[in-house]
């Protein structure tokens, strides 16, 4: 089997088009939809995300605001920032870029952005929304994968899905919406023994655990649908050789930059034995932004209801 490639980027361009068709509804009424993105520090992996956020707003017709604070930020001010903002008519999504330093009370944080605004699905009221399948915002990346579902036209109900990976912005949140979408969800993490055994039972195997090509064949059901969050790097010819054979793109990556990207799914395996598998870059990555816009917008159209 030669498995379909399941890229994001018909998915992207289809929901920012939506978007942008209601940003200028909403502009026209004078409600332009705004997002504020606050940034503490000089990651840099940080500033590209918010670059690519910010810019990404401009190109749809949203309003953006990018706060960028020095790293000795304590939590008191930045909660004053986001108060704020909480107060602010023109500001609909606010986003905390993760991680912050470690000094900053991240909770407290994100407890303190306005549930209405919390575009990014953080907030404990939102997590609380999901859990009892209730509106709300929901972790973008997790929401995009169930909009490209969708339009690959991938069933989930009667499924049995396996999401590797608990974490509250990725693993847990998938595993409530494919639940909610009556699929039979199991979840794996760092103490479950024999993953491979329970990964091979599923239609819909999700992986989103940070570990490069962990999941190798005998985790993959033959015809199953493989979704791979993980962006991690490989940087030696022989990985290059391992895990995607004769790609010369690939090759290029680590003789020019000295890595390339790979998830969490050994990339040549899944092709062989799953149906459907979404490649890394490509796959997942761009549906995090236009869910991003996506929940930026929503916010703006419940403000003026
Ligand atoms: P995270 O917070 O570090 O959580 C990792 C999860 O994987 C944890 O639940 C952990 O288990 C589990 N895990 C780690 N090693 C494992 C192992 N050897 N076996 C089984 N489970 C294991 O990571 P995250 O934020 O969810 O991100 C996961 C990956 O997705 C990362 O590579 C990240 O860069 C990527 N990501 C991509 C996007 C995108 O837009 N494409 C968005 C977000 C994240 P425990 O809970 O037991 O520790």
């Amino acid at each position: 089997m030669t498995a379909r490639l399941l890229l994001a980027k018909p998915v992207a361009e289809k929901i920012q088009a939506e978007v942008a068709e209601i940003a200028r509804h909403l502009t026209e009424k004078g409600h332009k939809p705004g997002l504020a993105a606050v940034l503490v520090g000089n990651d840099p992996a940080s500033h590209t995300y918010v670059g690519s956020k910010v810019k990404t707003c401009q190109n749809l017709g949203l309003h953006s605001e990018k706060i960028e604070l020095p790293t000795e930020t304590t939590t008191e001010p930045l909660l004053a920032v986001v108060e704020d903002l909480n107060r602010r008519s023109d500001i609909h999504g606010i986003l905390v870029q993760m991680p912050l330093p470690s000094h900053i009370d991240s909770p407290a944080i994100i407890r303190a952005i306005h549930p209405d605004k919390d575009v990014d699905g953080f907030h404990p009221v939102s997590a609380g929304r999901l859990v009892l399948k209730q509106d709300g915002f929901v972790a973008c990346t997790p929401a995009g994968i169930i909009e490209m579902l969708a339009f690959y036209d991938i069933p989930i109900r009667g499924t049995r899905a396996a999401i590797l990976g608990r974490s509250t912005i990725v693993g847990l949140p998938m595993s409530l919406l494919l639940l909610h979408r009556d699929a039979t969800v199991t979840i794996c993490h760092s103490r479950t023994p024999d993953i491979a055994r329970v990964a091979r039972e599923a239609d819909i195997l999700v992986a989103a655990i940070g570990r490069t090509a962990f999941v190798t064949e005998d985790f993959i059901r033959e015809g199953a649908t493989v979704i791979d969050v993980g962006i991690n790097r490989v940087s030696t010819p022989e990985d290059v050789a391992e895990y995607f054979g004769d790609d010369e793109k690939r090759r290029a990556d680590v003789e020019k930059k000295g890595y390339s990207i790979i998830g969490d799914v050994h990339p040549r395996h899944a092709v062989e034995r799953a149906a459907n598998f979404t490649p890394v870059p490509g796959g997942v990555g761009p549906l995090t932004i236009a869910m991003l816009m996506k929940n930026t917008v929503r916010a703006a159209e419940r403000s003026v209801r």
